[in-house]
């Protein structure tokens, strides 16, 4: 009897709903040409090479499972991928210890707080909370393996992006050395997790969190790596596994717990997608066994996340109706 009522009760409210390839090309229009001339925000001026990034470029790109790309405006522009790459480093961490190891050393929560904070790290006395804040991420790199060895953490570190992108990233040398000769907070940050003896060595560990945060990288190519984590673990364009299946909901589970900071909850409410975002401009969405997004416009809003991406991606996953939360099945079909 119970069952019987929650069938009734399941198809009267949810719906399988199919969105055609060409709908969503149509779309992926539609929100470019509706933001582009959007003139919110600002670049990032306390990395000064990113304050100096022409504010008007602007791209989306959707890579789907079977590897297809959607991709509108400027994005085969390499741009600095800054806090994404916490993303990727988590994912590499996970590979090497395992969902439960980082779970325990580094944690998944939210801290609710800006990314660079320092207070978070006082009021979380066991672990960093998680690598998708600053604190975490330098704990994550801390904890790549081989330990010890930056040279071989690094390749590790570039040879996670590849495969998960599908193709090289480029370290802006430009920006490295500007984010290397202003990174004072994230000095303390990187000396204070020494203090309470969450990493090993705070200079290599700061100097491998700068150098990934100063990877040059495109919307296509962090569309498709978006793409691997919606696709379980195997990249869409180059089918290589690039990690366990079991690790992507973990991985996805941290982004939407945290991928715009201290306005993740709005942002899960507004546009129903998990994503990770970065100062350099770049928004990275996963939307779990459909699809993975992104865009890039540098100008930031006061938290530091692109304007015209937010924009972009809420217009995308709203007038398709498409929302991790929903209870209706959306299938993106050709
Ligand atoms: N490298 C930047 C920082 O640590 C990344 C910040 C971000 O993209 O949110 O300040």
């Amino acid at each position: 009897m119970v069952a019987a009522v929650t069938k009734q009760l399941n198809k009267n409210r949810s719906m399988d709903k199919k969105v055609t390839l060409a709908q969503l090309k149509e779309v992926v229009q539609e929100a470019y040409d509706q933001v582009k001339t959007n003139t919110g925000g600002k670049n990032a001026d306390y990395i000064p090479y990113l304050a100096n990034v022409n504010k008007d470029l602007f791209g989306i790109s959707v890579c789907l499972l079977n590897g297809q790309t959607i991709h509108v405006g400027d994005t085969d522009y390499r741009f600095g991928i800054e806090s994404v790459s916490k993303v990727h480093t988590a994912i590499l961490a996970l590979r090497q210890y395992g969902a439960k190891e980082i779970l325990d050393k580094i944690g998944a929560d939210a801290t609710g707080l800006p990314f660079n904070s320092i207070i978070a790290i006082l009021l979380e006395n066991d672990h960093p909370s998680t690598p998708l804040v600053n604190a975490g991420a330098i704990s994550a790199c801390s904890m790549v393996q081989p330990i010890g060895d930056s040279a071989k953490k690094w390749d590790a570190i570039v040879g996670n992006v590849t495969d998960l992108c599908g193709s090289a990233p480029q370290l802006i040398d430009e920006l490295y050395k500007s984010e290397s000769d202003t990174n004072f907070n994230n000095r303390s940050i990187a000396w204070l997790l020494k203090n309470y003896n969450r990493i090993d060595d705070p200079d290599m560990s700061l100097d491998l969190y700068t150098r990934q945060c100063s990877l040059g990288v495109t919307a296509l190519q962090l569309s498709i790596a978006a793409g691997t984590i919606a696709n379980g673990g195997v990249n869409p364009v180059t089918k290589k596994e690039v990690f366990d299946a079991t690790l992507a909901s973990k991985i996805t589970a941290m982004i939407a717990a945290v991928g715009f900071y201290e306005h993740t909850g709005d942002w899960m409410y507004t546009s129903g997608i998990p994503a990770k975002t970065g100062v350099g401009g770049g928004v990275m969405g996963v939307l779990p066994g459909q699809f993975g997004i992104a865009a890039f416009a540098p100008p930031l809003d006061g938290s530091g996340n692109s304007v015209k991406a937010q924009l972009a991606i809420q217009y995308i996953m709203n007038k398709l109706e498409l929302n991790v939360f929903s209870n209706n099945h959306i299938t993106v079909v050709d």
